[in-house]
Protein backbone atom coordinates (compact mmCIF):
# COMPACT_ATOMS: atom_id res chain seq x y z
CA UNK A 1 0.00 0.00 0.00
CA UNK A 2 0.88 3.50 -0.84
CA UNK A 3 0.80 6.85 1.48
CA UNK A 4 -0.23 8.83 -2.63
CA UNK A 5 -1.87 6.95 -5.09
CA UNK A 6 -2.18 9.58 -8.07
CA UNK A 7 -4.22 8.66 -10.59
CA UNK A 8 -3.85 10.46 -13.79
CA UNK A 9 -0.21 11.37 -15.79
CA UNK A 10 -0.69 14.15 -17.10
CA UNK A 11 0.75 17.69 -16.25
CA UNK A 12 -1.69 17.78 -12.73
CA UNK A 13 -0.46 14.02 -11.94
CA UNK A 14 3.06 14.61 -12.72
CA UNK A 15 3.34 17.90 -10.65
CA UNK A 16 1.12 16.11 -7.67
CA UNK A 17 3.64 13.16 -7.71
CA UNK A 18 6.74 14.85 -7.64
CA UNK A 19 5.39 16.96 -5.03
CA UNK A 20 4.69 14.00 -2.48
CA UNK A 21 7.45 12.51 -3.52
CA UNK A 22 9.62 15.40 -2.20
CA UNK A 23 7.79 14.88 1.57
CA UNK A 24 9.44 11.54 1.64
CA UNK A 25 6.11 9.69 1.21
CA UNK A 26 5.64 6.58 -0.96
CA UNK A 27 3.80 7.80 -4.34
CA UNK A 28 2.75 5.90 -7.43
CA UNK A 29 1.12 7.47 -10.62
CA UNK A 30 -1.37 5.27 -12.24
CA UNK A 31 -1.85 6.33 -15.93
CA UNK A 32 -3.44 5.26 -19.28
CA UNK A 33 -1.26 7.89 -21.35
CA UNK A 34 1.29 9.38 -19.90
CA UNK A 35 1.22 13.13 -20.64
CA UNK A 36 -2.60 13.48 -21.00
CA UNK A 37 -3.76 16.32 -23.73
CA UNK A 38 -0.06 17.71 -23.81
CA UNK A 39 0.52 14.96 -25.92
CA UNK A 40 -2.07 15.82 -28.78
CA UNK A 41 -0.86 19.58 -28.69
CA UNK A 42 1.54 20.82 -30.84
CA UNK A 43 2.97 24.47 -30.14
CA UNK A 44 2.52 25.23 -26.79
CA UNK A 45 3.59 29.24 -26.24
CA UNK A 46 2.35 30.16 -22.81
CA UNK A 47 4.21 27.95 -20.55
CA UNK A 48 5.66 30.58 -18.87
CA UNK A 49 9.32 30.96 -18.95
CA UNK A 50 9.54 28.57 -21.71
CA UNK A 51 8.76 30.87 -25.22
CA UNK A 52 8.19 27.74 -27.39
CA UNK A 53 8.11 23.99 -26.81
CA UNK A 54 5.91 21.24 -28.18
CA UNK A 55 3.84 18.34 -26.77
CA UNK A 56 5.55 15.23 -27.09
CA UNK A 57 8.75 17.22 -25.94
CA UNK A 58 6.87 18.80 -22.70
CA UNK A 59 5.05 15.19 -21.91
CA UNK A 60 9.22 13.58 -22.13
CA UNK A 61 10.86 16.23 -20.22
CA UNK A 62 7.29 15.57 -17.26
CA UNK A 63 8.38 11.62 -17.58
CA UNK A 64 12.02 12.55 -16.96
CA UNK A 65 11.19 14.82 -13.47
CA UNK A 66 9.00 12.36 -12.62
CA UNK A 67 11.83 9.60 -13.08
CA UNK A 68 13.81 11.94 -10.70
CA UNK A 69 12.29 10.20 -7.84
CA UNK A 70 11.50 6.67 -6.52
CA UNK A 71 7.71 7.03 -8.10
CA UNK A 72 6.53 3.98 -9.01
CA UNK A 73 4.97 4.77 -12.24
CA UNK A 74 2.01 2.25 -13.68
CA UNK A 75 1.31 3.05 -17.51
CA UNK A 76 -1.44 1.69 -19.71
CA UNK A 77 -4.30 1.37 -16.55
CA UNK A 78 -7.34 2.59 -16.92
CA UNK A 79 -9.14 3.04 -13.39
CA UNK A 80 -12.60 1.90 -13.53
CA UNK A 81 -13.78 2.26 -9.70
CA UNK A 82 -12.96 4.17 -6.78
CA UNK A 83 -14.03 2.35 -3.44
CA UNK A 84 -13.54 5.26 -0.82
CA UNK A 85 -11.96 4.20 2.93
CA UNK A 86 -14.85 3.67 5.41
CA UNK A 87 -12.79 5.88 8.42
CA UNK A 88 -10.34 8.87 7.96
CA UNK A 89 -7.09 7.31 7.96
CA UNK A 90 -7.74 3.95 6.39
CA UNK A 91 -6.94 2.94 2.93
CA UNK A 92 -8.86 3.95 -0.16
CA UNK A 93 -9.14 1.13 -3.24
CA UNK A 94 -8.43 2.09 -6.85
CA UNK A 95 -10.03 -0.97 -8.85
CA UNK A 96 -8.63 -0.84 -12.72
CA UNK A 97 -9.90 -2.16 -15.79
CA UNK A 98 -7.55 -5.03 -15.88
CA UNK A 99 -8.57 -6.27 -12.74
CA UNK A 100 -5.98 -5.26 -10.94
CA UNK A 101 -6.52 -2.83 -7.05
CA UNK A 102 -4.60 -0.50 -5.16
CA UNK A 103 -4.81 0.91 -2.26
CA UNK A 104 -3.61 4.51 -0.51
CA UNK A 105 -4.26 6.28 2.25
CA UNK A 106 -4.65 9.57 0.07
CA UNK A 107 -5.23 9.99 -3.65
CA UNK A 108 -4.93 12.60 -5.89
CA UNK A 109 -7.66 12.29 -8.89
CA UNK A 110 -6.09 14.36 -11.83
CA UNK A 111 -8.11 12.30 -15.01
CA UNK A 112 -8.34 15.56 -16.95
CA UNK A 113 -10.57 15.82 -19.32
CA UNK A 114 -11.28 15.96 -23.46
CA UNK A 115 -12.42 18.33 -25.70
CA UNK A 116 -16.08 16.98 -27.57
CA UNK A 117 -14.93 16.75 -30.94
CA UNK A 118 -17.56 17.76 -33.95
CA UNK A 119 -17.19 13.94 -35.63
CA UNK A 120 -17.23 15.21 -38.91
CA UNK A 121 -15.03 14.46 -42.09
CA UNK A 122 -11.39 16.43 -41.86
CA UNK A 123 -11.97 17.65 -38.33
CA UNK A 124 -9.45 14.49 -37.50
CA UNK A 125 -7.31 15.08 -40.14
CA UNK A 126 -7.01 18.84 -40.01
CA UNK A 127 -6.05 18.80 -36.28
CA UNK A 128 -3.51 20.99 -35.26
CA UNK A 129 -3.45 21.95 -38.71
CA UNK A 130 -6.15 24.62 -38.75
CA UNK A 131 -8.57 22.66 -36.54
CA UNK A 132 -8.32 23.95 -32.85
CA UNK A 133 -10.05 23.69 -29.73
CA UNK A 134 -8.07 26.53 -27.14
CA UNK A 135 -8.37 29.71 -28.44
CA UNK A 136 -5.84 30.91 -25.14
CA UNK A 137 -3.14 28.04 -26.68
CA UNK A 138 -3.98 28.33 -30.48
CA UNK A 139 -5.23 32.01 -31.69
CA UNK A 140 -2.62 33.93 -31.87
CA UNK A 141 -1.32 31.31 -34.40
CA UNK A 142 -4.36 32.78 -36.54
CA UNK A 143 -3.23 36.53 -36.42
CA UNK A 144 -4.94 38.38 -39.11
CA UNK A 145 -6.47 35.04 -40.54
CA UNK A 146 -10.38 33.94 -40.79
CA UNK A 147 -11.54 31.68 -38.41
CA UNK A 148 -14.71 29.54 -37.42
CA UNK A 149 -15.88 29.23 -33.91
CA UNK A 150 -18.43 26.17 -33.54
CA UNK A 151 -20.85 26.53 -30.53
CA UNK A 152 -22.72 29.36 -29.31
CA UNK A 153 -22.76 28.46 -25.85
CA UNK A 154 -20.30 30.29 -23.17
CA UNK A 155 -17.18 28.98 -23.92
CA UNK A 156 -18.06 29.59 -27.71
CA UNK A 157 -18.88 33.21 -27.59
CA UNK A 158 -16.19 33.98 -25.14
CA UNK A 159 -13.60 32.28 -28.04
CA UNK A 160 -15.50 34.56 -30.57
CA UNK A 161 -14.67 37.46 -28.42
CA UNK A 162 -11.28 36.46 -27.89
CA UNK A 163 -10.47 35.93 -31.43
CA UNK A 164 -12.09 38.81 -32.89
CA UNK A 165 -9.75 40.75 -31.48
CA UNK A 166 -6.55 38.92 -32.83
CA UNK A 167 -7.98 37.77 -36.17
CA UNK A 168 -9.06 38.98 -39.52
CA UNK A 169 -12.79 37.45 -39.31
CA UNK A 170 -14.70 35.15 -37.17
CA UNK A 171 -17.98 33.45 -38.15
CA UNK A 172 -19.56 31.65 -35.09
CA UNK A 173 -21.88 28.76 -35.97
CA UNK A 174 -24.46 27.32 -33.77
CA UNK A 175 -26.38 24.50 -34.26
CA UNK A 176 -29.77 25.32 -32.45
CA UNK A 177 -31.67 28.29 -33.80
CA UNK A 178 -30.48 30.81 -30.63
CA UNK A 179 -27.48 31.20 -29.32
CA UNK A 180 -27.27 30.05 -25.48
CA UNK A 181 -24.18 32.46 -23.95
CA UNK A 182 -25.22 34.51 -21.16
CA UNK A 183 -26.61 37.82 -22.55
CA UNK A 184 -23.87 39.92 -22.03
CA UNK A 185 -21.27 37.91 -23.77
CA UNK A 186 -23.59 37.94 -27.15
CA UNK A 187 -24.23 41.95 -26.64
CA UNK A 188 -20.55 42.14 -26.57
CA UNK A 189 -20.03 39.97 -29.62
CA UNK A 190 -22.61 41.32 -31.76
CA UNK A 191 -20.98 44.82 -31.45
CA UNK A 192 -17.56 43.36 -32.78
CA UNK A 193 -17.20 44.31 -36.56
CA UNK A 194 -15.61 41.63 -37.54
CA UNK A 195 -18.09 38.69 -36.98
CA UNK A 196 -20.18 36.91 -38.60
CA UNK A 197 -22.82 34.46 -36.39
CA UNK A 198 -24.91 32.18 -37.99
CA UNK A 199 -27.66 30.41 -36.02
CA UNK A 200 -29.37 26.61 -37.30
CA UNK A 201 -26.27 25.81 -39.11
CA UNK A 202 -24.92 22.43 -39.18
CA UNK A 203 -20.73 21.73 -39.90
CA UNK A 204 -20.93 18.98 -42.21
CA UNK A 205 -17.27 18.83 -43.27
CA UNK A 206 -14.03 20.48 -42.34
CA UNK A 207 -12.21 20.70 -45.74
CA UNK A 208 -8.76 21.14 -46.46
CA UNK A 209 -5.65 21.06 -48.88
CA UNK A 210 -3.70 17.88 -47.99
CA UNK A 211 -1.96 20.50 -45.66
CA UNK A 212 -4.06 22.90 -43.39
CA UNK A 213 -7.70 23.88 -43.60
CA UNK A 214 -9.08 25.87 -45.95
CA UNK A 215 -12.61 25.56 -45.31
CA UNK A 216 -16.09 24.55 -44.09
CA UNK A 217 -19.35 23.16 -45.13
CA UNK A 218 -22.25 23.76 -43.31
CA UNK A 219 -25.73 23.27 -43.88
CA UNK A 220 -28.46 25.64 -43.13
CA UNK A 221 -31.14 23.74 -41.40
CA UNK A 222 -33.90 25.47 -42.03
CA UNK A 223 -33.38 25.35 -45.88
CA UNK A 224 -31.18 21.82 -46.67
CA UNK A 225 -29.46 23.80 -48.28
CA UNK A 226 -25.29 23.83 -48.15
CA UNK A 227 -22.49 26.45 -48.12
CA UNK A 228 -19.10 27.00 -47.94
CA UNK A 229 -16.81 29.11 -46.43
CA UNK A 230 -13.18 30.15 -47.24
CA UNK A 231 -11.37 29.95 -43.82
CA UNK A 232 -7.64 29.28 -42.25
CA UNK A 233 -8.92 27.79 -38.85
CA UNK A 234 -11.89 26.52 -37.18
CA UNK A 235 -11.62 26.29 -33.36
CA UNK A 236 -14.24 23.75 -32.10
CA UNK A 237 -16.17 24.94 -28.99
CA UNK A 238 -18.72 22.25 -27.84
CA UNK A 239 -17.95 21.55 -24.59
CA UNK A 240 -15.13 19.91 -22.36
CA UNK A 241 -15.24 16.73 -20.94
CA UNK A 242 -14.17 15.49 -17.73
CA UNK A 243 -13.17 11.88 -17.60
CA UNK A 244 -14.94 10.93 -14.08
CA UNK A 245 -17.44 8.44 -15.15
CA UNK A 246 -15.48 5.76 -13.64
CA UNK A 247 -16.43 7.82 -9.81
CA UNK A 248 -19.74 8.03 -10.62
CA UNK A 249 -20.51 5.31 -7.85
CA UNK A 250 -17.95 6.62 -5.54
CA UNK A 251 -19.89 8.89 -3.43
CA UNK A 252 -17.60 11.44 -4.30
CA UNK A 253 -19.39 15.09 -5.27
CA UNK A 254 -19.27 16.06 -9.26
CA UNK A 255 -20.77 18.81 -10.33
CA UNK A 256 -23.89 18.71 -12.98
CA UNK A 257 -20.91 18.92 -15.42
CA UNK A 258 -19.59 15.82 -14.27
CA UNK A 259 -16.17 18.21 -12.55
CA UNK A 260 -15.03 16.83 -9.17
CA UNK A 261 -15.89 19.72 -6.94
CA UNK A 262 -13.04 20.72 -4.53
CA UNK A 263 -12.36 23.71 -2.35
CA UNK A 264 -9.58 25.94 -2.29
CA UNK A 265 -7.11 23.49 -1.28
CA UNK A 266 -7.65 20.89 -3.60
CA UNK A 267 -9.92 18.68 -0.94
CA UNK A 268 -12.95 16.48 -2.50
CA UNK A 269 -15.90 15.50 -0.31
CA UNK A 270 -14.15 12.55 0.41
CA UNK A 271 -11.67 13.05 3.64
CA UNK A 272 -8.02 11.96 2.29
CA UNK A 273 -9.06 12.08 -1.49
CA UNK A 274 -8.20 15.42 -3.51
CA UNK A 275 -8.53 16.24 -6.80
CA UNK A 276 -6.33 18.79 -9.80
CA UNK A 277 -6.04 19.96 -12.67
CA UNK A 278 -9.13 19.83 -15.80
CA UNK A 279 -10.94 16.96 -14.12
CA UNK A 280 -12.18 19.42 -11.22
CA UNK A 281 -14.42 22.25 -10.68
CA UNK A 282 -11.08 24.80 -11.49
CA UNK A 283 -11.81 27.41 -13.71
CA UNK A 284 -9.57 27.55 -16.42
CA UNK A 285 -8.00 24.64 -18.13
CA UNK A 286 -4.77 25.21 -18.64
CA UNK A 287 -1.55 23.26 -18.83
CA UNK A 288 0.26 25.74 -16.02
CA UNK A 289 -2.98 25.81 -13.99
CA UNK A 290 -2.97 22.03 -13.68
CA UNK A 291 0.82 21.85 -12.74
CA UNK A 292 -0.58 24.57 -10.27
CA UNK A 293 -3.28 22.72 -9.18
CA UNK A 294 -1.68 19.08 -8.99
CA UNK A 295 1.49 20.70 -6.51
CA UNK A 296 -1.55 22.35 -4.29
CA UNK A 297 -3.20 19.01 -4.24
CA UNK A 298 -0.27 17.62 -3.00
CA UNK A 299 0.59 19.55 -0.33
CA UNK A 300 -2.51 18.93 1.07
CA UNK A 301 -2.00 15.22 0.69
CA UNK A 302 0.75 15.88 2.91
CA UNK A 303 -0.93 18.10 5.35
CA UNK A 304 -3.66 15.66 6.19
CA UNK A 305 -1.08 12.95 6.10
CA UNK A 306 0.40 14.36 9.05
CA UNK A 307 -2.95 14.79 10.61
CA UNK A 308 -4.58 12.25 10.47
CA UNK A 309 -3.78 8.73 12.39
CA UNK A 310 -3.46 5.34 10.41
CA UNK A 311 -6.00 2.96 11.08
P1 LIG B 1 -4.74 15.70 -18.83
O1 LIG B 1 -3.63 16.35 -19.56
O2 LIG B 1 -6.02 15.48 -19.54
O3 LIG B 1 -4.18 14.30 -18.28
C1 LIG B 1 -5.06 13.33 -17.76
C2 LIG B 1 -4.30 12.08 -17.41
O4 LIG B 1 -5.20 11.13 -16.83
C3 LIG B 1 -3.69 11.33 -18.61
O5 LIG B 1 -2.51 10.69 -18.20
C4 LIG B 1 -4.77 10.32 -18.95
O6 LIG B 1 -4.29 9.22 -19.69
C5 LIG B 1 -5.18 9.90 -17.55
N1 LIG B 1 -6.49 9.27 -17.40
C6 LIG B 1 -7.70 9.68 -17.83
N2 LIG B 1 -8.67 8.84 -17.43
C7 LIG B 1 -8.03 7.87 -16.71
C8 LIG B 1 -8.48 6.69 -16.00
N3 LIG B 1 -9.77 6.35 -15.91
N4 LIG B 1 -7.54 5.92 -15.39
C9 LIG B 1 -6.21 6.24 -15.43
N5 LIG B 1 -5.74 7.34 -16.07
C10 LIG B 1 -6.65 8.13 -16.70
N6 LIG B 1 -2.94 24.23 -22.41
C11 LIG B 1 -2.00 25.20 -22.35
O7 LIG B 1 -1.72 25.70 -21.27
N7 LIG B 1 -1.36 25.61 -23.49
C12 LIG B 1 -1.58 25.07 -24.72
O8 LIG B 1 -0.98 25.47 -25.73
C13 LIG B 1 -2.57 24.03 -24.81
N8 LIG B 1 -2.89 23.49 -26.00
C14 LIG B 1 -3.78 22.46 -26.05
C15 LIG B 1 -4.03 21.85 -27.27
C16 LIG B 1 -4.88 20.77 -27.37
C17 LIG B 1 -5.11 20.11 -28.71
C18 LIG B 1 -5.52 20.28 -26.18
C19 LIG B 1 -6.43 19.08 -26.26
C20 LIG B 1 -5.31 20.90 -24.96
C21 LIG B 1 -4.43 21.99 -24.87
N9 LIG B 1 -4.18 22.64 -23.66
C22 LIG B 1 -3.23 23.63 -23.60
C23 LIG B 1 -4.86 22.25 -22.41
C24 LIG B 1 -3.94 21.39 -21.53
O9 LIG B 1 -3.39 20.34 -22.32
C25 LIG B 1 -4.69 20.85 -20.33
O10 LIG B 1 -5.23 21.91 -19.57
C26 LIG B 1 -3.79 20.02 -19.40
O11 LIG B 1 -3.17 18.95 -20.11
C27 LIG B 1 -4.58 19.45 -18.23
O12 LIG B 1 -3.76 18.65 -17.46
P2 LIG B 1 -4.36 17.50 -16.53
O13 LIG B 1 -3.17 16.83 -15.93
O14 LIG B 1 -5.38 18.06 -15.64
O15 LIG B 1 -5.15 16.50 -17.51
Amino acid sequence: PMDVLVVGGGPAGASAAIYTARKGFATGIAAERFGGQVMDTLGIENFISVPYTEGPKLAAQLEAHVGEYAIDVMKLVTASRLVPASQPGGYHTVEFSNGAMLKARTLILSTGARWRNLGVPGEETYKNKGVAYCPHCDGPLFKGKRVAVIGGGNSGVEAAIDLAGIVGHVTLIEFDSALRADAVLQAKLRSMPNVTILTSAQTTEVTGDGARVNGLVYQDRNSGVEHRIDLEGVFVQIGLVPNTEWLRDSGIALSARGEIEIDHKAATSIPGVFAAGDCTTVPYKQIIIAMGEGSKAALSAFDYLIRTESV
